[in-house]
């Protein structure tokens, strides 16, 4: 999820651009903001998103794979495009799910959440290529994350096997938010449906900016509250026993916080590994000036966002996501209870106390919670 935004790139000199104009799509008014500015396509009906495909099969593999040049600023664009699709239309992809993975992978390039709602449905020959693929590449993130976005039960119990017998890739598909239990098939740690948090005032959904002691027993290694949600709201995710589940911080940057819940649902006996390394710059500064607190509206993805760069933080007063598949940056925490990966629940980007994402996690069965923080990668 590197930030590569950079001056917007003179239009039109592409050719790609330059079809999807004369096709009439280029350049409206959509809630989609490729990064490079270099193919926009109006994804408003089956016909777009046949021009995009046919936008990534044109493209020459080997100027895609070198990561500089036009080409592979396209294939970004297309990546937000996607995400835009699967956001909103997701059936759309449906009739071109298998030249997806078989021929297209590196072309038609999707975070695994993305491809947790346009792979869906891909058949047993789609599955099978992207087995062979980890034959030569067993590591390979694109090919891991695939088996879990088409998710279904051949593609599990393939990844799982594969995991295995390459145990290296178990922690990519750590990563991705997959279990990968001892036998049987893997099991995805995270909801494909997802959901954006909006900050508003009269929002019931959550609420963001609470005193500590509203959200910790005992506030010893908890030094912050971003924000609460009712889990509830957040189609997908599975049932949490209490009124909302919170994400908050210690006083670093980095770290993994795992935590057990009191019966009023407030953290109790949170551990902090910082490994070995707190780093705190202006983290009391900013516990001396909280912030006023406000209300939480969750609603799902919907053509309102905007979809930019993998993520839609840069929608006004979008301040989180719940559901989808965790960010990636840091190991998937396991519960301590049951060693079963926790469930991903909700992401934030912060931007005040300590910058980066925060992440948090649960494990419906022991009721425990964990939190990771990672500055910008
Ligand atoms: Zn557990």
């Amino acid at each position: 999820m590197a930030d590569t935004r950079g001056p917007r790139e003179p239009l039109g000199t592409n050719h790609l651009v330059t079809a999807a104009r004369s096709a009439g799509t280029y350049c409206q008014s959509v809630p989609l903001v490729p990064n490079n500015g270099k193919l926009h396509i109006d994804l408003d009906g089956p016909s777009a998103v046949a021009d995009l495909v046919e936008a990534a099969r044109v493209i020459d593999p080997l100027k895609a794979a070198t990561h500089f040049g036009t080409e592979s600023r396209v294939v970004a664009d297309i990546e937000d495009h996607l995400f835009f699709l699967s956001a909103t239309n997701p059936g759309w992809f449906a009739p071109f799910r298998d030249e997806a993975v078989i021929e297209l992978s590196d072309r038609l390039p999707m975070n695994v959440d993305v491809a947790a709602n346009l792979l869906g449905g891909c058949s047993e020959v789609a599955v099978d290529a992207v087995m062979e693929r980890l034959r030569t590449a067993p590591e390979s993130w694109r090919d891991l994350s695939t088996l879990v976005g088409i998710g279904s039960e051949s593609a599990l119990s393939a990844l799982a096997d594969h995991v295995r017998r390459e145990p290296p890739s178990g922690e990519w598909v750590n990563r991705l938010g997959v279990h990968v239990p001892t036998s049987g098939q893997a099991v995805r740690r995270f909801a494909p449906e997802r959901t954006s948090m909006h900050a508003v005032e009269s929002g019931t959904d959550g609420v963001t900016g609470l005193a500590l002691d509203a959200v910790a027993a005992d506030a010893d290694e908890i030094t912050w509250h971003y924000l609460s949600f009712d889990v509830s709201a957040a189609p997908g995710l599975p049932n949490w026993p209490h009124q909302a589940l919170h994400l908050v911080s210690p006083r670093t940057y980095w770290f993994t916080l795992h935590s057990g819940v009191a019966d009023d649902g407030r953290y109790t006996g949170a551990i902090v590994d910082d490994q070995g390394e707190p780093f705190d710059v202006g983290l009391e500064d900013c516990e001396a000036n909280p912030r006023s607190s406000t209300g939480l509206l969750l609603r799902p993805y919907d053509a309102d966002l905007t979809y930019r760069n993998g993520h839609i933080f840069m929608t006004p007063g979008v301040v989180g996501t719940a559901g989808g598949a965790p960010i990636g940056l840091d190991p998937t925490p396991n519960c301590p209870g049951c060693n079963v990966l926790m469930f991903h629940g909700a992401a934030i980007e912060s931007r005040d106390y300590g910058e980066g994402f925060r992440s948090v996690f649960y494990c419906e069965q022991c009721v425990r919670v964990a939190v990771t923080g990672s500055n910008w990668n």
